[in-house]
């Protein structure tokens, strides 16, 4: 290795773990489902993004090993040369039926998603207006088109009027968009789509939601964007198949002449292959399922309100929420990350979360309820809650 190289690394990475901010990563032995094996011990599972426990569904399983039967296990090549297997077709024929859109294109993560789909429209002469909270994903997205970042303050539709005003009046800019989150996942609050849309149309902005955390979630399973009924006004609505949908992957959805610019213009579809045959197969009969029943999401509103019911009577602040995702606020940084690693000895796994990825001083562990966990799981992890709580006296 060059010694610069093998300088650089073992600098930092000590560096790191001097200051306790080198995350260790502990495998889950088997499935992520609403409880889980660490380190050879039983947990109740409150970290993962299986909103809606599709991640380990019977059916979806079924379908999947049924496909791979037929369609072997990869996809063989990148979109545009033969990669395009029909189920990718039904797959995003399904998706703009689920978005309520004219046509959709699928992506290998949502990640990927954001790299592809901002860069493919907007370029060094533009700009976007992006809510200083966020996906990490939107960032880099943001910054691989070159186009000119104007963060806004959080759901601040103020201040987003007023650089959305000002952008507009410098007549600098040939295009500019307005990008949020339509679930915030540190805090499970949601965008104010509504007055965003209105600012957009008086100062002609392309609008752009990444729902990847209200998908399954919001609007009866279809989604934030669904929820307030701005279908036909939301220019770029993207997804996630890896959270409520429980698979892998990413979408946009939107109107056709949208779609059939991303297919021969975003880069990711055009040279990384595709998503796997038996993924599609089990994504698209997921969205399916969510369109038929509204069972898995009412049970996952039924658990969210449950547990967040539970941590407020025991006096924990679940600051902002709004949605399932709920966050127990505890301050400071040292005691948060004490906080969930007593919760996982006791048995819960919480993960905390502290700054940088939050604000100073808002240190959490946050909760991340599913339609898979039974009433019986919850009391189970409240009641470590409060054991924990106590003995930290961050309850009293
Ligand atoms: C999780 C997340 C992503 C990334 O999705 P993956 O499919 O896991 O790559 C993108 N955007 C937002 C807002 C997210 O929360």
């Amino acid at each position: 290795m060059s010694n610069i190289l093998n300088a650089f690394l073992n600098d930092n990475l000590n560096d790191l773990k001097a200051q306790g901010l080198y995350n260790e990563i502990d495998p889950v032995q088997g499935a992520n489902g609403p409880v889980i094996t660490v380190n050879d011990k039983s947990l109740i599972n409150l970290s993962s993004n299986n909103y809606l426990g599709l991640a380990t569904d019977e059916e979806l399983k079924a379908v999947a090993k049924s496909t791979i039967e037929h369609y072997g296990v990869g996809a063989g090549a990148v979109r545009t040369i033969n990669g395009t297997l029909d189920l990718h077709i039904k797959l995003e024929e399904k998706l703009a039926e689920f978005k309520g859109t004219e046509a959709a294109i699928s992506y290998q993560s949502g990640f990927n998603c954001n790299m592809a789909a901002i860069s493919a429209v907007m370029d060094k002469n533009d700009a976007i207006l992006s809510d200083q909270l966020n996906h990490a994903s939107i960032i880099d997205g943001c910054r691989l088109s070159k186009a000119k970042i104007i963060a806004f303050n959080h759901s601040d539709m103020d201040d987003l009027r007023a650089k959305a005003k000002a952008a507009k009046a410098s007549g600098q800019y040939n295009k500019i968009m307005v990008i949020t989150d339509g679930v915030f996942s540190m805090d499970g609050d949601i965008a104010k789509l509504p007055e965003i849309v209105a600012i957009a149309k008086e100062f002609d902005l392309i609008t752009y939601v990444d729902d990847a955390h209200g998908s399954g979630v919001m609007g009866k399973g279809k989604g934030t964007v669904k929820h307030f009924g701005l279908e036909n006004e939301i220019d770029f609505q993207i997804g996630t198949l890896s959270k409520a949908i429980g698979v892998v992957g990413g979408y946009v959805a939107g109107k056709q002449n949208l779609i059939d610019w991303l297919k021969v213009r975003s880069r990711p579809f055009l040279f990384s292959t595709a998503l796997p045959p038996a993924d599609v197969a089990a994504i698209t009969s997921a969205i399916q399922k969510i369109m038929d029943s509204t069972a898995l999401h009412d049970k996952l509103w039924d658990n969210g309100n449950y547990l967040k019911a539970g941590l407020q009577k025991l006096g924990f602040d679940i600051g902002a929420s709004e949605t399932p995702i709920t966050p127990c606020i505890i301050g400071d940084e040292t005691l948060t990350q004490q906080f969930s690693k007593r919760l996982i000895e006791e048995g819960v796994y919480a993960k905390s979360i502290v700054f940088p990825t939050v604000p100073k001083g808002t240190g959490r562990v946050r909760n991340m309820p599913t339609a898979a966990h039974t009433k019986q799981m919850l009391d189970d992890a409240l009641a470590i809650y409060e054991k924990v709580g106590k003995e930290l006296g961050v309850i009293s």
